[in-house]
């Protein structure tokens, strides 16, 4: 089975957040506030109920002001760091490409978002039996033949589904024929061993805030902690437990206070 990937040229991006509202669409998610971040109204971050979000970067260069818009989600690495801390096998890396996440298995540990260097799987804090989320690169889609929903909406072409093998050459050959255009850099070709998503930019990576990622993925370390030393492990998952319990409890003592103020109010 060919390894497929999405590439993402962020020098064709406008901004519209057509892929962001597909995205929800299509995974069946609420749409939330929006909040003015710098001069682009968007929800402030991804969260559980937002898989991705684009991002808004003013950048100031030889006295000139530019605008890049960055898409960001899921990477869908090919060593995943989450998958390799999940203890359970709740997170799996397909052949052709995706990291999916079973929400059957899954306990709600959050070792996952510990591990990711790119910060993605968000935890569901509003909920009573809480699990985590992330892009899943639309299986269902792919499973049936089709491309992801953010992919197939994206009005000028930014996002181009195909193998990878396939989408690297696009991306070099994009960067190769348009001398000055891009950097010289596809990120996600190598860093942590290699991502299906892939980027090229206009502007350095580090600007727009990509982490600065070795070529080997934390894979190892992250196996090895979780795996090999059970009784740590073991004893985190409990203690982030105990501290989500405790935080959840104070809420919601907050919220009982504050409902019963606002009836005491209401009542004079
Ligand atoms: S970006 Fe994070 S959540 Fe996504 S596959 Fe990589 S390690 Fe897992
Ligand atoms: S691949 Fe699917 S789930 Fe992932 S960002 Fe695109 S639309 Fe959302
Ligand atoms: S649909 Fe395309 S152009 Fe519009 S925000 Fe998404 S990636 Fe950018």
């Amino acid at each position: 089975m060919e390894n497929h990937a999405v590439l993402v040229d962020l020098s064709k991006c406008i901004g519209c957040r057509g892929c962001q509202v597909a995205c929800k669409q299509w995974q069946d998610l609420p749409g939330l506030k929006t909040q003015n971040t710098g001069s682009y109204q968007n929800p402030p971050r991804r969260n559980a109920k937002t898989y991705m979000l684009i991002e808004f970067h003013e950048l100031e260069k030889a006295n000139q002001v530019q605008w890049v818009f960055a898409k960001r989600q899921c990477m869908h690495c090919n060593e995943p760091a989450c998958a390799s801390a999940c203890t359970v096998g709740a997170l799996i890396k397909r052949e052709d490409g995706p990291v999916v996440y079973d929400t059957e298995k899954c306990i709600g540990c959050r070792y996952c978002m510990y591990a990711c260097p790119f910060g993605v799987p968000m935890f569901e804090w509003d909920k009573e039996f809480s699990l985590v989320s992330k892009c899943n690169f639309c299986v269902d889609r792919l499973d049936s033949g089709e491309q992801p929903s953010c992919t197939k909406t994206c009005p000028p072409g930014a996002l181009k589904y195909g193998t990878r093998e396939a989408m690297l050459d696009v991306a070099y050959n994009r960067i190769y024929t348009n001398p000055g255009k891009y950097i010289k850099h596809v990120y996600g070709e190598r860093e942590v061993g290699g991502t299906s998503w892939l980027y090229i930019s206009s502007v350095p990576f580090e600007d727009l805030g990509f982490p600065k990622l070795p070529e080997r993925s934390d894979v190892e370390l992250s196996h090895t902690v979780m795996h090999l030393t059970p009784t740590i492990a073991g004893g985190m998952a409990l203690a982030l437990s105990g501290l989500y319990w405790v935080i959840n409890r104070r809420r919601q003592a907050e919220k009982l206070a504050a409902e019963s103020t606002k009836e005491s109010h209401d009542a004079k």
